[in-house]
């Protein structure tokens, strides 16, 4: 068995942090590669390190002074440091970094370099072996990892019997460059680990436990999913959920890898399983029909009525063509009989939203275009909505009891998930409505694991 540990951030804050992380490692022999991403904040007050380090290089770039914040990157690696009593030579580390940030140095390198000295740090403390990922996670000048290389690079460290710390984040183009990743991108570094050495686990180390079936800070002590599908957590981040970066998925996916988000300081709590099919639990446990409920604010929903539009062939790909050629992403298309609408981001359109419409009106001719703005999108998501009867009857009927009225429906055919359009100003009433009658009044005991 081989697992891959990947600690986030807020896992790896402070001294005590370490500490509990090394717990959670020394524990399994399995957890042989271990992850980690930049110091995050101690408290509410605090600073991430890699913000930190991208407001450092802001300020080298526009020549203000960078050093009271460097300070403040380098008084929290040294508090580490002298509490663990690590023997890495931090004075080095810091005369490199300020050596590039006096020559307006590579912002990638700059903002790395919060990883790096968390996995030297780790790597120190764990007594294991560091290897940089610039030697191991390599990119293609498109940006696209290289998996064929990393595998290559990863056979020549993977048969040590010692442990092996990796800082996430970051890899190298061929020409050696540093590149970074989007924010939050240790999951993905963790994720192609994961893929490359066929990992029996990956484990995604959080300050959560798990992913809740509800956003915490709309819903009161929502429960934590005890499992779900890979499909199922595409739909929730999608639509708002983001305990994962969204690219983690696609590397253990793709070998079936179970992916266990767990909570560093609540080592004993399962957190959430994330697996390419649940099919084998669900027949003994039966979970609940609703594996999660997230949704966004913020749409914009442009609907354009005709007569006789639906034997119309085309029209439909001249208004999303039009909509195309603005830059902007639908993100859904309700059609009716005489009328279809469209559903953009209100922000992203900004700006452009008239504009947009008027040439739909001149190019489509629509007996009318109007706008309705202050929309949310609701994903009510669950593998057992399919082939389940009456579901949607039930959802739609609590949502009219609370007063709430549904602008949109659309549910795809494979009935992973139902998004309703409603007002913004109901968003958090729709939400804790059907937490309230479909999730907190269940009586499955399984998702209940508190
Ligand atoms: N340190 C980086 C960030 O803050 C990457 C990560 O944490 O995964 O986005």
């Amino acid at each position: 068995m081989i697992k891959v540990a990947k600690f986030g951030g807020s896992s790896v804050a402070d001294a005590t942090q370490f500490t509990k992380v090394k717990k959670i490692v020394e524990a399994e022999k399995s957890r042989k590669f271990v992850v980690v991403s930049a110091c995050g904040k101690t408290s509410k007050e605090d600073h991430k390190v890699t913000d930190l380090l991208y407001l450092c290089h802001a300020h080298v770039k526009y020549g203000v002074d960078y050093e009271p914040i460097l300070k403040m990157i380098e008084d929290k690696y040294y508090a580490i440091k002298n509490e663990l009593q690590l023997g890495i030579n931090l004075d080095d580390e810091f005369a490199q970094i300020r050596k590039l940030m006096k020559k307006d140095g590579d912002i990638d390198y700059i903002v790395s370099r919060g990883e790096y000295l968390t996995a030297r740090m780790m790597a120190d403390y764990l007594n294991a072996t560091f290897v940089d990922a610039k030697d191991i996670i390599h990119f293609s000048y498109d940006g696209a990892v290289d998996m064929e290389k990393v595998r290559k690079s990863l056979a020549f460290v993977a048969n040590s019997d010692r442990k092996i710390v990796i800082p996430g984040f970051y890899g190298s183009l061929p020409n050696g460059k540093i590149k970074v990743m989007s924010r939050g991108g240790s999951d993905i570094t963790g994720a192609i680990i994961a893929n490359v050495i066929d990992a029996d686990i990956y484990e995604n180390w959080t300050d959560v436990p798990g992913i809740m079936v509800a956003d915490p800070r709309l819903v009161n002590d929502p429960l934590s999913i005890k499992r779900i599908t890979y499909a199922e957590l595409r739909e929730m981040s999608y639509m708002g959920a983001n305990v994962l970066h969204d690219e983690a998925i696609f590397p253990v996916k793709e070998k079936k890898i179970p992916l266990n988000i767990l909570n560093t300081n609540d080592p004993k709590h399962p957190g959430t399983m994330i697996l390419d099919s649940c099919d084998e639990y669900d027949l003994k446990e039966k979970p609940p029909v609703l594996s999660g409920i997230t949704g966004r604010k913020g749409f914009s929903v442009i609907s354009l009525a005709k007569s006789h539009i639906s034997s119309e062939v085309g029209v439909l790909k001249k208004a999303l063509d039009i909509v195309a050629n603005y830059g902007l992403s639908i993100e859904s298309v309700p059609t009716g009989i005489d009328s279809f609408s469209l559903v953009v981001s209100t922000q992203a359109a900004k700006g452009r939203i008239y504009e947009l419409m008027a040439e739909l009106k001149e190019k489509l001719n629509p007996d009318s275009i109007n706008i309705i703005d202050d929309l949310s999108l609701v994903a009510f998501v669950g593998r057992r909505l399919k082939n389940y009867k009456g579901f949607s009857g039930k959802l739609f009927g609590e949502l009219g009891n609370n007063d709430i009225n549904i602008r949109l429906i659309s549910q795809t055919a494979d009935e992973i998930s139902i998004v309703v359009g409603i007002e913004n100003k109901d968003f958090e009433k729709t939400i804790n409505c059907i937490y309230d009658s479909f999730i907190r009044e269940t009586s499955y005991e399984s998702v209940k694991q508190k």
